[in-house]
């Protein structure tokens, strides 16, 4: 073997470690530098063990020692792994985000090849109903309980496998009877098809457009093949999903691929089952309810092109796409696109990025927009299209303020609000009762002393759930069961303060006793398949009440509630985070978006002690859009987001002082280099301490940079990274850097 100085014999690979740098490996004896492209994977020693790291590039020279350069062991695939305008997006985005190469980059992909796995995840045995199985109905099935509620499973969905039925029917008992029945079949092929592109049909079945809807889709329509970001705004129910349908047909019929990204919780059967109405191709799905082998699957069926839709949440923006066509973010102000932990990124900025390299079209879609896309869309880099009137025949929703000043509550409830609840109930309405606080009630007194039981942890008082006996710290999720004396002065008379959703569920059945009340929260839905079983019976209108927190504010389709109520809006009104106003407009108009779908008058009543407050008064009379202009003017004043950049480090310790100083010496630093580097418009704000700043046991300080311009943030932040890793002080305490924080 001869080497020159010319031939590059090093490999720089990315680690899943937290380091910001790459590892240098020689290329194995007798091996082409040509078989080792970059992107692939490669199995490298390290430490005592291996590691399976991604091939960033190659290099002639290394900064090490040549004999203390191990050779890596071997490479695990031919071609790279990604496409490469999605690998110089992932590059880019590690970069933008300045988070270490080797967690983003390994990060983002599936389980299974980060563990060093074939591209391949074999075939996965899927169930579907037989001709007779399509045929019987639930009726059919009345003595067999578990049976019938299968069956309702693959109405709504045409293949389940293995996993999802163990996971939402929980028997196996009930799918061999069915199976024995021939009612149920089990049939196994490589999931998606290649051929999909020549398959393809669409479904005639679709709505007239109104004229905003026609609009919108022709204007998408005559963007193809270019970069151009569009603004889809329109109220819950103007008819946004059939935009998106439409505008997606010439894509599909391109042999393009679509890629559309949801909310956690907005990837509903319903939704699922109208794309699957309208275009017969395969539709890979990408959530947090997948296991290892069906996330691979998902993942090569995009990237294989075995499937023209690819929909998932936040990460699904990292799937690789044979040749996608659009990109579609739906309800991009959802909080849910931004990671907000270990690689912090946001999938909905992550989108422009990628719609960007790779000329595409991009659909940001919204009730209620985020006050970034609405400047970028006021200020014409973005295409703005309105959908102003609700599509079909729903009409819009009356809006009512419950002025409960003075007024007696019971368990939250004003007489006012239980006469209206009634009235709607007789009416044979369905009625929305939403609260943002789960558990009984959100804190424990003392009625003697006044003694609160607080966290030992955490800066917070615990959470009283009564149905299990338990107190619980909702930031840190410690737990004891609850005293039966005031620890100061020895009382029993020991109560819930404040009201949860618990509690209100309480409050409607004591009222109400003749309704079912349904309360969908973290702690009713956290068996798996829960939250399904539950929106199957509120469609199928078993319950007239429904109650819950924003899990149930957000895309479904409740056609039968005529009332939905918000018990409490005044926290919002008086909070500290700048961008409290901007959550409130949007949560109330997302939640009063459930009433009234489907040609019923729809009411939304607010309880409040403030029915004067300008931002309330705003939001009611003039709606979000205008709402969102003028907190966009006083952002502007303000000087905060989006006509300023922002990065948030933060730190944390159990000894506070090594938090603050690791982060005075970060601030040092930074002084130091705006100076060096003349940087103009920055400012280094802090270190303070975090809004809540004891949580688990460890005290929390951060520092605010912040800057004009974006580029300038950038340059600044540029290498600061590498220094601080090297501070001493930080290899005592925890940190992080967060680009574009959403919560300060
Ligand atoms: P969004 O996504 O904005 O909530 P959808 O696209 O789901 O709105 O539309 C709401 C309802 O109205 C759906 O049932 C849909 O089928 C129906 N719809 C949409 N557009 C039209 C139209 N042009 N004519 C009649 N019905 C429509
Ligand atoms: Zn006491
Ligand atoms: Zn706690």
């Amino acid at each position: 073997m001869s080497s020159t100085n010319f031939t590059p014999r090093y490999l720089k690979v990315a680690l899943s470690v937290p380091m910001r740098r790459l590892f240098d490996y020689q290329l194995p004896e007798g091996e082409s530098v040509s078989d080792w492209p970059a992107g692939i994977r490669v199995k490298v020693p390290f430490g005592k063990s291996h590691r399976i790291g991604l091939l960033v590039e190659h290099a002639s020279s290394t900064e090490w020692q040549p004999e203390q350069v191990k050779p890596a062991q071997q490479r695990l695939d031919d071609q790279p792994l990604l496409p490469e305008s999605l690998w110089q997006l992932s590059l880019w985005s590690a970069k933008y985000y300045q988070h270490a190469l080797g967690d983003a980059l390994l990060s983002t992909l599936p389980t299974k090849l980060r563990e060093g796995g074939a591209l391949s995840a074999g075939n996965i045995r899927q169930w579907r109903l037989t001709a007779a199985g399509q045929q019987t109905t639930p009726a059919c099935l009345s003595r067999a309980k578990a049976q019938q509620h299968l069956l309702s499973l693959f109405q709504q969905e045409p293949a389940l496998t293995d996993n999802a039925i163990a996971e939402q029917a929980g028997s196996r008992s009930a799918l061999l009877a069915m199976e024995k029945k021939a009612l149920i079949e089990a049939f196994s092929i490589a999931s998606g098809d290649a051929k999909w592109g020549e398959k393809l049909q669409i479904s005639s079945d679709t709505p007239v457009l109104n004229k905003e809807q026609a609009a919108a889709v022709a204007a998408i329509r005559g963007s193809q093949q270019q970069f151009q970001p569009f603004l889809l705004e329109g109220v819950t129910g103007s008819g946004k999903t059939e935009v998106y349908l439409q505008a997606m047909a010439p894509v599909l019929e391109a042999g393009k691929q679509v890629l559309m990204l949801v909310p956690e919780i907005g990837l509903t059967p319903q939704t699922l089952n109208r794309f699957q109405k309208r275009f017969n191709c395969p539709i890979a799905m990408l959530h947090s309810g997948l296991n290892d082998t069906e996330r691979l699957d998902a993942w090569l069926q995009a990237r294989d092109n075995r499937a023209g839709i690819v929909i998932g949440t936040r990460s699904a923006i990292f799937t690789p796409c044979h040749q996608l066509g659009m990109i579609i973010v739906d309800e991009e102000h959802d909080m849910s696109l931004k990671q907000q932990e270990g690689y912090r990124y946001h999938a909905r900025d992550l989108a422009v990025a990628r719609a960007q390299k790779e000329q595409l079209p991009l659909l940001l879609g919204s009730a209620t927009p985020s006050l970034e896309t609405l400047q970028n869309a006021l200020h014409g880099r973005y295409q703005h299209l309105q959908l102003r009137s609700r599509a079909g025949n729903a009409q819009a929703v009356k809006h009512q303020l419950l002025d409960i000043k003075g007024r007696p509550l019971d368990q939250g409830f004003s007489p006012e609000l239980l006469g209206l609840i009634k009235q709607h109930l007789h009416n044979d309405g369905q009625v929305l009762v939403f609260l943002n606080r789960r558990g009984y009630a959100p804190s424990l007194i003392c009625h003697e002393c006044g003694y609160l039981e607080e966290c030992r942890r955490c800066d917070a008082y615990y959470t009283l759930h009564q149905r299990t006996g338990l107190l619980q710290c909702h930031h840190c999720g410690s737990q004891k069961p609850v005293p039966h004396q005031c620890p100061e002065c020895g009382s029993t008379r020991l109560l819930g303060r404040g009201v949860g959703t618990e509690q209100l569920e309480q409050a409607l059945q004591r009222h109400f006793p003749e309704h079912p009340c349904i309360r969908i929260d973290r702690d009713s839905t956290r068996r798996k398949g829960a939250l399904d079983a539950f929106l199957g019976q509120i469609k199928r209108g078993e319950a007239k009440l429904l109650l819950g927190t924003q899990m149930l504010a957000k895309g479904h389709h409740f056609p039968e509630v005529t009332l939905v109520v918000i018990m409490d809006v005044d926290g919002a009104l008086f909070s500290a985070d700048f961008r409290a106003p901007e959550r409130l407009g949007q949560l109330i108009t997302q939640v009063a978006g459930r009433a009234g779908r489907a040609g019923k008058q729809g009411t939304l009543v607010m309880q409040t002690h403030h029915p004067e407050h300008i931002l309330l008064q705003d939001l009611l009379q003039n709606g979000y859009g205008h709402f969102a202009r003028t907190a966009l003017s006083e952002r502007k004043q303000a000087q905060l987001p989006p006509f300023r950049h922002l990065a948030l480090f933060r730190a944390e310790s159990h000894r506070s002082e090594d938090a603050e100083a690791f982060l005075m010496q970060l601030s040092a630093l930074l002084q130091q280099k705006l100076i060096e580097s003349a940087i103009e418009l920055g400012a280094v704000l802090g270190p303070m301490p975090a809004p809540m700043e004891r949580k688990a046991g460890r005290f929390r300080w951060q520092l605010l940079l912040e800057s004009a311009e974006r580029k300038t943030l950038h340059q600044w932040l540029h290498g600061i990274l590498v220094q601080a890793e090297k501070l001493p002080i930080s290899r005592k305490i925890r940190w992080s850097l967060d680009i574009d924080p959403q919560d300060l």
